[in-house]
């Protein structure tokens, strides 16, 4: 009988560390995109690296998206992992790309963050962990979100 236990909680143990997939409840399952510093500073250019790694914030009004209006898909600078569309778009006049919603809620985490004497809740992408932004409650409809991204967090694929 203590045999059986043990053998099971081995192949429960093994099981657990062979899983690679991310469990987000009522999500597709993901596969994680890991890499060393090292290894992201060789792939990003050092802008986009102080961003996504170090959740830096680029200035205002100077991002390549922030005024963009082309219909398609905006994807993770970081992974390629299709975080936005066009259509959720909108100009919230605060310098940064803003959307209402993301393209699936299982493809951006949250967390709470409290840097810089403030409360703000971080978007990161929940394929590659890199930074992305910040998301805050005054959005418009329907979804009074506003995910306010770095440009240098995002790539763009044009749709027709
Ligand atoms: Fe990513």
């Amino acid at each position: 009988m203590k045999n059986k236990i043990f053998l099971t909680g081995i192949i429960f143990f093994v099981l657990g560390f062979s899983q690679k997939k991310e469990k987000i409840p009522g999500a597709i399952l993901m596969d994680k995109v890991l890499k060393s510093e090292q290894e992201w500073q060789t792939c990003l250019t050092p802008d986009e690296y102080q961003v996504l790694r170090n959740k830096g914030t680029e200035r205002a009004f100077t991002g390549e998206y922030y005024k963009h209006s082309e219909k398609g898909i905006y994807t993770c600078a970081g992974c390629e992992n299709e975080l936005f569309s066009s259509s959720t778009k909108y100009d919230s006049g605060s310098g940064w790309p803003a959307f209402f919603d993301a393209l699936d809620k299982s493809k951006v985490k949250t967390k709470r963050d409290l840097s810089y004497g403030m409360i703000r809740t971080e978007i990161t992408c929940a394929k590659c962990d890199s930074h992305l932004g910040h998301v805050f409650e005054d959005g418009p409809k329907p979804t009074g979100l506003r995910y306010c991204v770095n440009s240098l967090a995002l790539d763009f694929k044009k749709t027709n």
